[in-house]
């Protein structure tokens, strides 16, 4: 099994191959600045009393407030959740947001968890946790499996603990709990615009045929995004499994259909395909949107993808990352690729702090001028660099927090 946080120490070497950062900066980088376990015990509905594991990682606040994710699920632990701080740390600094890296989690199979039990546990990750938090030192969001009626009570947990009445704590809130327009789609928004700005330097279609692994919040919010400008969905999964239509999905009818069926499997006029498959289809453009360690050295001689945009964190490893670039795929970094969520989540604590009001307008103009101008900064450092995309982002966000931290570069 790969472990996510050896894989991103991977990709710190791998981005130090080909440019000379001091090796105390290096250093740094790869040490997380603090990492708190908690225990939360919840009463459960039965009279049970259950413990629950819960992480903070801050990995680094020099050019901000630690900010990052929140992520229930039941094979989350501390290694995972380290290298999603560090991630953190290098997609603010790639997107030039003023903000950190940090990420957080609970150990937990939350669909076992009735909704009482839920907010039980998420008022106590917050209750654990609070000494850490606040608008200006750490700033936690949604994640997998966490959504923004969890950031509610979060919110309001922590208002409770410590009178802090900005709301600028956690972001991912309902809209009527001070969240910001956009955030909702914003991870796949600006999947989209980072593509359609990098997809003439790879000479891509102006229709395209996608794959989508993962139908939560990302990936369906994306399958919708580039199905509304022209290209063609031709298959999708969840957990459960994924189904293929070459002629292309209705996306809003699979859908419903899903929340009928509570699958995917069935829906009609599609065959059925694994996970594993999905990955495999001979399409132009492959967007995993689920969990880390997808493509691997066991898998990635299938791959038959012209061009891989990573809006999960962590889905392609290192190994995977050599053999795609020696074979011309192009894979476009998590740090990049799903920097949208950060971005906006930042507009929301910037609104909060404000007491301002941006329209979806707004936002989603000041997303699209932000992720398009880093988009080709990445761009550019690959094609200066001679390198990888991965590479040049870590390359891009480096130089940003090296200079945060007073290093000099060359
Ligand atoms: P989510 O919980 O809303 O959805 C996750 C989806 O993945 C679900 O459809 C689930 O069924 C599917 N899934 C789970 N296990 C799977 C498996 N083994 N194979 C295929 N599909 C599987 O989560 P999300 O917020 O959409 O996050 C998805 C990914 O995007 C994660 O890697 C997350 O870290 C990353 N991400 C999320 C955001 C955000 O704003 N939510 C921002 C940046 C990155």
């Amino acid at each position: 099994m790969n472990n996510p946080f050896q894989n991103a120490q991977e990709q710190l070497a791998r981005a130090a191959e080909v440019y000379p950062f001091p090796k105390a900066f290096l250093a740094r980088m790869a040490h997380p600045d603090r990492e708190v376990l908690i225990s939360i015990p919840v009463a459960m509905d039965d009279g049970r009393l259950e413990i629950f594991e819960g992480y903070r990682v801050e990995h680094n606040n020099a050019r901000g407030p630690y900010k990052g994710g929140i992520r229930y699920h039941k094979d989350t632990d501390v290694n995972e959740v380290k290298a999603l701080a560090f991630w953190m740390t290098l997609k603010c600094a790639v997107a030039g947001i003023p903000m950190g890296g940090g990420k957080g989690g609970v150990t937990v199979d939350p669909k076992t968890l009735s909704k009482r039990e839920l907010e039980a546990l998420s008022r106590g990750w917050v209750r654990g946790m609070a000494d850490l938090l606040g608008p200006r030192k750490d700033v936690p969001a949604p994640d997998m499996n966490t959504t923004p009626e969890i950031m509610a009570w979060m919110a309001d947990e922590f208002a409770k603990i410590s009178g802090d009445a900005t709301g600028a704590t956690f972001t991912g809130k309902p809209l009527d709990h001070g969240g910001s327009e956009g955030r909702g789609a914003a991870t796949g928004l600006g999947g989209f615009y980072v593509f359609d700005r990098l997809r003439p330097h790879y000479s891509l279609p102006a229709s395209c045929t996608i794959a989508v692994q993962g139908f939560g919040n990302v990936g369906a919010n994306a399958a919708e995004i580039f199905a509304a400008h022209g290209h063609r969905i031709t298959a999708v999964s969840d957990s459960k499994g994924g189904i293929v239509k070459d002629e292309g999905i209705d996306l809003k009818a699979l859908a419903a259909y899903k929340k009928t069926h509570g699958s995917l499997d069935g829906f009609p006029g599609a065959r059925s395909v694994t996970n594993s498959d999905l990955l495999e289809l001979p399409v132009d453009v492959l967007i995993p949107a689920a969990l880390e360690n997808q493509i691997t050295g066991e898998n990635v001689a299938r791959i038959k993808a012209k061009f891989i945009l990573e809006l999960a964190n962590g889905p392609v490893t290192p190994e995977a990352d050599e053999l795609l670039f020696a074979r011309g795929i192009p894979v476009v970094p998590d740090i990049l690729a799903n920097a949208g969520g950060v971005v906006v989540s930042t507009f929301e604590w910037e609104q909060n702090l404000a007491k301002e009001y941006w329209t979806e307008m707004e936002v989603n103009a000041k997303l699209k001028e932000l992720l398009d101008r880093e988009a080709e900064a990445v761009y550019q450092k690959s094609a200066a660099l001679a390198t990888d995309l991965r590479r040049a982002a870590f390359v891009l966000a480096l130089g940003r927090l090296a200079e945060a931290m007073g290093y000099r570069t060359a």
